[in-house]
Order: structure tokens, then C-alpha cells, then sequence
């Protein structure tokens, strides 16, 4: 197997895989889905978990050295823990991590400690049952706030991802703020993406990276800035004197493009070199036609090599020019 990485045709080195495993879920978050849901895909279209580890394994042979599994709800696939447990033995994976709702995380906590989970997000846009309710379309709140509790305690990493929703959680900014004044937790917040299987809730995105920053500010004074790791999607602060991080997601202005080191897979095996891109390559389609390694990594490297620059082109190309407006749980975000 090839051991030369996956360079882009902007000089970018891909070494970061994010596989969402299924498009299913049992939330219903306003911000990711319609609240009958969507049409989920059958589960033949699904990749399986042998073709899941397949791909990790010819990824890694070209660099690939850190995986995310997230969905949809990565929990409500059965056997997801077993998954795991095969993608941090393949070779060349360094760090396995989790993107979750929580719901029904909790009793697995002492298992992916024991593997050696390098983190968890944890998605928690509130901290108030009735606006979780709100949000989620669901009243699964009190699970929610188990596993939070249950992952801080681990000692996993733990990053809580809250989209600002304009009119839903501005109360909560503060509230998941005070999260940091005493626990080394990183509390992202992430600009709303049209990613919601409608199209944009909003004429103009009004609670932008900029003016979440502002009006944290307002609240705690000025922020103190934390250097970011390489390729990070966030800018980092801390309130002076708090022990954890406070992150700023610019998810819609899409100012990390240039640093993207990431690769997606959807649930249906489609490639993505972009968020904001429709699928450039089916690797589903590839391995049930009996493509060999080699013919996969061939084919991943082409498409790697015809990568949109950033996120704002990678729309402008979409097939028929349509604009984005599938469900986050299709892509894993
Ligand atoms: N179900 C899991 C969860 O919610 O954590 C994993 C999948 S979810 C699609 C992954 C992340 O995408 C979550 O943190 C969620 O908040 C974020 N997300 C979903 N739709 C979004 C949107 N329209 N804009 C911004 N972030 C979004
Ligand atoms: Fe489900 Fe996550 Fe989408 Fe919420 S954000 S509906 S939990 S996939």
C-alpha cells in the first residue's frame, strides 16, 4: 500500500477522516433537521462496518492519522462501539473521536475510556430542558446532562458543540460559558449552516462568528486568546482566570478553508473533499464493484487532487448549481 500522502492541488495535506455512519437519529435538532425528519436511506445503501474499516485502513496507508465517527447519531447504529474498537487498532491511526447527541452515550463511557478515545463532542445547545425541548423537538434532556456529567468525570476530553440559534438559545450563551469557569471543557460555539434538509432559516445570517465573540465579550470582559492547534476550525479564547476554552466555529463565513486538512465520508460511502461540496466520489459503488485498494486509493487521490479551494467554491460547483440544504445527518458535519 502506497505510503505517500494525499496531497491537495492547494498544497494541503489531508490527515483527517470524518465517517458519519448513519443519517438516522433521535433528535430532531431545528438546525439539522425538519421535524417529520427526513428520508432516511435504506440500510443496504449504508456502508457496512467491513467497508467502513476498509477505507479506514487504505486511508491511513496514505496518512490519514485521525478519524471522527459521528452521523446522524453514531449510537443508534448497533455494534458502533465495536466499530471503534477496530478503527484504533489500524495501523497508523493515532486518535479516534466521538461527535455525539449524548442520548444514549452514557453507559459506554467507561468502554471508549478504555480504548483510548482521544475526545468527545458532546452536542448541547442548551442547558434548559424546555428549551431542549424546543430545539430538539425531543425530551431526552435529563440523558443528555448524564453524559455530560458521566464524560467530564472520565477525564475524556470533552468539547460541548452549541449552534447559536437566533430567537432559541442566546440565553444559553452565558450559561455555557460558566461551563469553563471551573472544568477543562471547550465550549465551541458554531455559526448556523443551511444544512438543515430545508434550506436557510434565515434572510441573513445575523449571529455571526463575529458578534457571538462581541457578545461574549459584553458578558465577561475581553477574552483572552488561546493559540489553536493546526487546522482547527475554531478560534479559541478564555475568560481570564476560567480553566476551560471557549471556541468560535465560523461554520457559514468559512474563514479556515485554507488550512482544511479533513476528508468526509457520508453514510452512503460518498467522498467529500468539502462540507460544502455534493459528493465527489461514491466509494460505496467502488468496493461493491470489486475495486482492489489500490484502484480506491487511485481514485481518492484524483478526486483529492481536484479539490475546491474553499467552502464558498466548493458551493458555487454543486451539481445544478443548487444551493445546500440537505440534513447535517447525511453529511456528519
Ligand atoms: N448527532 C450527533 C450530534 O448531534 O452531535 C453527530 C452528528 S451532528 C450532524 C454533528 C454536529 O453538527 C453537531 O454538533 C451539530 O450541532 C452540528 N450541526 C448540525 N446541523 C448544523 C447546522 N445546520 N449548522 C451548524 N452545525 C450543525
Ligand atoms: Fe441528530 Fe445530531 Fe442532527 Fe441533532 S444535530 S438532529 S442530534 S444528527
Amino acid at each position: 500500500m502506497s505510503i505517500a500522502p494525499l496531497i491537495d492541488n492547494h498544497g494541503r495535506t489531508l490527515s483527517y477522516l470524518r465517517i458519519a455512519v448513519t443519517d438516522r437519529c433521535n433528535l430532531r435538532c431545528f438546525y439539522c433537521m425538519p421535524e417529520q425528519g427526513i428520508q432516511y436511506l435504506p440500510k443496504k445503501e449504508l456502508l457496512t462496518f467491513e467497508e467502513i474499516e476498509r477505507l479506514v485502513s487504505v486511508l491511513a496507508g496514505a496518512g490519514i492519522s485521525k478519524v471522527r465517527i459521528t452521523g446522524g447519531e453514531p449510537f443508534v447504529r448497533t455494534d458502533l462501539m465495536d466499530l471503534m474498537q477496530q478503527i484504533v487498532q489500524v495501523p497508523g491511526i493515532r486518535t479516534l473521536h466521538l461527535t455525539t447527541n449524548g442520548v444514549l452515550t452514557g453507559p459506554h463511557v467507561p468502554r471508549l475510556l478504555a480504548m483510548g478515545l482521544a475526545s468527545v463532542n458532546l452536542s448541547m445547545d442548551t442547558l434548559n430542558r424546555d428549551r431542549f425541548r424546543l430545539i430538539t423537538r425531543r425530551d431526552e434532556f435529563n440523558q443528555v446532562q448524564d453524559t455530560y456529567r458521566l464524560l467530564l468525570e472520565s477525564g475524556i476530553p470533552l468539547k460541548v458543540n452549541a449552534v447559536v440559534m437566533d430567537g432559541k438559545n442566546i440565553d444559553d450563551i452565558p450559561l455555557l460559558v460558566e461551563l469553563t469557569r471551573h472544568h477543562a471543557v471547550e465550549v465551541r460555539f458554531i455559526e448556523e449552516m443551511p444544512f438543515n434538509g430545508e434550506g436557510s432559516h434565515y434572510v441573513r445570517l445575523d449571529w455571526t462568528y463575529k458578534k457571538i465573540q462581541a457578545h461574549i465579550e459584553s458578558l465577561f470582559g475581553s477574552l483572552e486568546r488561546v493559540p489553536d492547534p493546526d487546522s482547527a476550525t475554531a478560534t479559541r479564547f478564555r475568560v481570564p482566570g476560567f480553566k476551560g476554552i471557549i471556541g468560535i466555529i465560523a461554520a457559514f463565513s468559512r474563514t479556515f478553508c485554507g488550512a482544511c486538512n479533513r476528508l468526509r465520508i457520508t453514510p452512503r460511502g460518498e467522498l467529500k473533499t468539502c462540507l460544502y461540496d455534493d459528493g465527489v466520489l461514491n466509494l460505496r459503488t467502488l468496493m461493491r464493484d470489486g475495486c482492489t485498494d489500490e484502484e480506491l486509493l487511485a481514485q481518492i487521490r484524483h478526486a483529492v487532487s481536484h479539490r475546491h479551494a474553499n467552502g464558498v467554491e466548493a458551493e458555487q460547483h454543486r451539481r445544478n448549481h443548487e444551493r445546500v440544504a440537505e440534513s447535517m445527518s447525511t453529511i456528519g458535519g
